[in-house]
This record gives structure tokens, C-alpha cells and sequence, in this order.
């Protein structure tokens, strides 16, 4: 794939990039690697006053990046106005409490007191060069989630950003540049996914976290296990949203069109496969339909727009397919199923509401990433607890009941990272987030996220 921005709304290249070639990509390996050396022995406070800084400026330019984004992916305005707003609220976040999250920790007295010590404590150090691997869908966030730990707890990033928004990659290192980090604390490396392996085999790169399709994080955690190399994976999700009758149902509509269009469907803890009781799968498949076909398609910097394109005329077609294959083994298409009329220059596709979906279906095991609902009736919990587990992924799900033995159920047996009732997943600094299954392992945000690239160092003193 060239590194090139393209408007996925109009189909226009905006700008091409040349790849780094080798010198320039030693010369980046050689910085981050010298500028790890200084930068792993400062403070948190002055880790904190540079993230701060970045955070300032992200809010100032709030705007300008919001516009970057939408003319390179496609996500409507509003939402990468909120998607900048929310990084910096993840930096501030960081900036306050990395210090505390990775405190040395020291055991009880008793606890060692065979173990020969006089004291003996724990401290958590920056590994070093930390190779980041990141998708389209939110250019800005997933950048932001590792590097804001990641720089706190004294590591380097380099960045290889999906090559479909060189754009803000570019201005990802500018931000951090402009912050006051010092030179070769965050790179960005401009090169195809080809060129991902030699990096995360290069000695100078001490571990790799990637956020993106299985594929992609198969063959990267395989080049890292090969060079024993820590690897965190955040993939793919095929969330579960399971409605119950003593569910708001009105509520559960609403948040259920938003928790599966937000980002115009391309978002890994997008709610996908909506498992619905029969006492109320009628009324709310009734009443969901009605609200996707209603949705906005259209340009993405028009304000009023609450879907824009697919970011790629790939993502369009496989899509496409995924509801071909299901109308073709008879699912009912209640909405949708086909490109917008009047919309013919950008890669979009109408939200869509399928019914009546059977295991043979492709989309009943693959990741719908796009505007495109599974509905299913469900008889009772175990059912639901069964069909909500019936995928390879497991990110996270999204329960509506108010009954509390029913919330329980769900917290023991879902196989996911992650459980919202009554609402929809999203990302919070203060909460781990990451799946189990084929959704990867490791976990970001947190303290569980920033000591992910820790030395856990066992400190022993006679
Ligand atoms: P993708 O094709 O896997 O790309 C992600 C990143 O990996 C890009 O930088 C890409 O570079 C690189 N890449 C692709 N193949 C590679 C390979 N063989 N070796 C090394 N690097 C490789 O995924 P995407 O289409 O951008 O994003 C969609 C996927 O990401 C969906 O499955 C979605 O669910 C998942 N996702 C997960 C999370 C999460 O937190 N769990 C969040 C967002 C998205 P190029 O662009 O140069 O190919």
C-alpha cells in the first residue's frame, strides 16, 4: 500500500509520501536509542510538564487535527474534534498519576522476612525503545493511549502509523516535538508494513505493541516471540450487545445506533452482534431499524453528517461482501445492504440491520468493520450468554438488564476484557482496556497499560 492521504469521501489523493529509506531509518533507530539513554534517568515531574505542554497544544490546535483526520479517514468532524479533546484528557490523566501508578512497591516485613533481606522493595523501570504499530480507525487515540504511558514511564516511541494517514502521523511527532520532548523521544517512522519485521528485530527496539487486524498482529507478535521480545496486541472485536426484557428499551435503542455507527461502524469495540431476548426482540428491532435507516450518510465535514465513508475502497468491499454472503444464505436485510444513492465519488455504505442470521453465514464469525448490524432472538440468558461467546473475538460486550443476578452471570461467564451494562464500551484512562481470545493480550490504559512496558525490578538488600 503507498503511503499516500486519500479523501475517502471524494476518492482524491491529497499527498504522497516517499518511505524512509534505509539510512533514514537507521538514523531514527540511532536516535531513539541515544535519546533513551538521557531521557529514562528524569523525573515524572518533568515527564509531566512536557505531556502537559503536549496537551495544551493539542487543545489549540484542536481544529487543525480534527480536520487532518476527517480529510484522511473519514470520521465525521464532531467526532475528531472529541477524539483530540479525549487525548488530551488521556495525557493530563497520565501526566497526574504515572508517578503514583509505578511508586516502588514494598512488600510487607513478614512477608519476606525468610527471604535474607534487610529490606527489598520493587521498582518499575522503562524498558527502552518501544515500537508502536497502529491502525486508521482513530489516528489520534491509539497513538496517544500508548505514547502518554509510554513517555510517562520513561520509555521511547517509534510510531509505523497505517500508511492511509501519514498526515497525522507526521503531526503526532510534530506535537510532541513542539512539547519540549527531547529529539528521538517519539518518531515517526514512515514506512510500509513490509519494512515492520526488520524493526521489531532490530536490537536497538526493545518491544512492540500494535493495535490493528489479526493478521497483521500474528506476524508481529511472531517476529517479537522469535527475538523474546514483549509484544502487546489489541485486535480485532465482534462485540455482543445483549438487550433483556427488564431493560430500558428505549435507552437501549438509542445507545445501540450510536454504539454501532460511531466512526462510521470502523471501531474494535463497536457493538456488532445485537442478541436480543423474544420478549422484546420485536419492538427493538422495530425501533433499531428505524433509527439506522434514519442516520445522516454524507460528507464528513458537513456538521450535520453522522456517518461518513468507509476509509477505504477495500474496507467498502469487504463489507459489501460480508452482506452479500449473509443475504445469499438467507438473512433479511431490514435496512440498507447497499451503496447510498447520489454518493458516488467517496466509499460509502448505508447503515444496515440484518435478520435471521445462521452459523454458515460469514458474518457470524468475522468482524463487521463497518455500519452494518447482526440482529438475533434469543429464547433466554443461557442462550444469550452462549451466542454472546460464539466468536473468535473476545474485546468487550455490552449487557442492558437491571437485574443485578443477571449482571453476575455475565461477569462470570463473558469471554471479553471487558463488560459495560446499560451503556456502551468506550476507553477510559483510569480503566484497563484490551480482549482476551483472538482480540490479543496485554492491556492498555491504566496502571495495568503503562506497566505493561516495565522492568518489574525485585530491589534486594542485605
Ligand atoms: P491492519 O491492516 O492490521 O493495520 C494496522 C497496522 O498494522 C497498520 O499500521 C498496518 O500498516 C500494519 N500492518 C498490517 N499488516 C502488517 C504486517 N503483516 N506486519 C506488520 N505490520 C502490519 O488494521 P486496520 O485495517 O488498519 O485496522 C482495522 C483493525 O484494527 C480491525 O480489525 C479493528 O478491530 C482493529 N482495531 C483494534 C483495536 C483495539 O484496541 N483492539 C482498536 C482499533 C482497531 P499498513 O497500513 O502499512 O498496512
Amino acid at each position: 500500500m503507498p503511503i499516500a492521504s486519500v479523501n475517502p469521501a471524494t476518492g482524491e489523493t491529497l499527498e504522497t509520501f516517499e518511505p524512509l529509506d534505509a539510512a533514514g531509518l537507521e538514523q531514527r533507530l540511532a536516535r531513539a536509542e541515544e535519546a533513551f539513554r538521557a531521557y529514562r534517568t528524569t523525573s515524572f515531574a518533568h515527564r509531566a510538564g512536557l505531556l502537559r505542554r503536549a496537551a495544551d497544544l493539542l487543545d489549540e490546535d484542536r481544529e487543525t487535527v480534527a480536520r487532518t483526520m476527517t480529510e484522511e479517514m473519514g470520521k465525521p468532524l464532531a467526532a475528531a474534534r472529541a477524539e483530540a479533546a479525549k487525548c488530551a484528557k488521556a495525557m493530563r490523566w497520565y501526566a497526574e498519576n504515572a508517578e503514583a501508578l509505578l511508586a516502588d512497591e514494598h512488600p510487607l516485613p513478614a512477608d519476606v522476612a525468610d527471604a535474607g533481606a534487610a529490606r527489598a522493595y520493587v521498582r518499575y523501570r522503562p524498558l527502552g525503545v518501544v515500537l508502536a504499530v497502529m491502525p486508521w480507525n482513530f489516528p489520534f487515540w491509539q497513538v496517544v493511549r500508548f505514547a502518554a504511558p509510554a513517555l510517562m514511564a520513561g520509555n521511547v516511541g517509534l510510531l509505523k502509523h497505517a500508511s492511509n494517514v501519514p498526515r497525522t502521523a507526521v503531526a503526532l511527532e510534530e506535537l510532541f516535538r513542539r512539547a519540549g520532548f527531547p529529539e528521538g523521544c517519539f518518531q515517526t517512522l514512515l514506512i510500509g508494513s513490509g519494512a515492520v519485521e526488520g524493526v521489531v528485530r532490530d536490537r536497538r527496539v526493545a518491544a512492540v505493541t500494535l493495535t490493528g487486524s489479526e493478521p497483521a498482529g500474528r506476524a508481529v507478535a511472531a517476529a517479537a516471540a522469535d527475538e523474546v521480545k514483549k509484544a502487546v496486541l489489541e485486535l480485532g472485536g465482534s462485540d455482543p450487545y445483549v438487550v433483556l426484557p427488564s431493560a430500558d428499551l428505549d435507552a437501549a435503542v438509542a445507545t445501540a445506533v450510536t454504539a454501532r455507527a460511531q466512526n462510521n461502524g470502523q471501531s474494535c469495540i463497536a457493538a456488532k452482534r445485537f442478541i436480543v431476548h423474544a420478549a422484546v426482540y420485536d419492538r427493538f428491532t422495530e425501533a433499531f431499524t428505524v433509527r439506522m435507516r434514519a442516520l445522516r450518510v454524507g460528507d464528513p465535514m458537513d456538521e450535520a453528517t453522522e456517518v461518513g465513508p468507509l476509509a477505504s475502497r477495500q474496507g467498502r468491499e469487504d463489507i459489501a461482501e460480508l452482506v452479500e454472503d449473509a443475504r445469499k444464505h438467507g438473512a433479511g436485510v431490514e435496512c440498507g445492504g447497499r451503496r447510498p444513492e447520489g454518493l458516488d465519488a467517496g466509499w460509502f455504505y448505508e447503515p444496515t440491520v440484518l435478520t435471521g442470521i445462521t452459523p454458515q453465514m460469514r458474518i457470524h464469525q468475522e468482524e463487521t468493520f463497518g455500519p452494518v448490524a447482526t440482529v438475533y432472538r434469543v429464547a433466554d440468558l443461557d442462550e444469550a450468554v452462549a451466542l454472546a461467546n460464539d466468536t473468535p473475538f473476545g474485546l468487550s460486550s455490552n449487557v442492558w438488564t437491571e437485574d443485578p443476578a443477571e449482571q453476575d452471570r455475565f461477569v462470570r461467564d463473558i469471554q471479553a476484557g471487558g463488560v459495560f451494562f446499560n451503556g456502551m464500551t468506550a476507553s477510559h484512562p483510569a480503566l484497563p482496556f484490551g480482549g482476551v481470545k483472538r482480540s490479543g493480550f496485554g492491556r492498555e490504559l491504566s496502571g495495568h497499560g503503562i506497566r505493561e512496558f516495565c522492568n518489574v525490578t525485585t530491589v534486594w538488600i542485605a
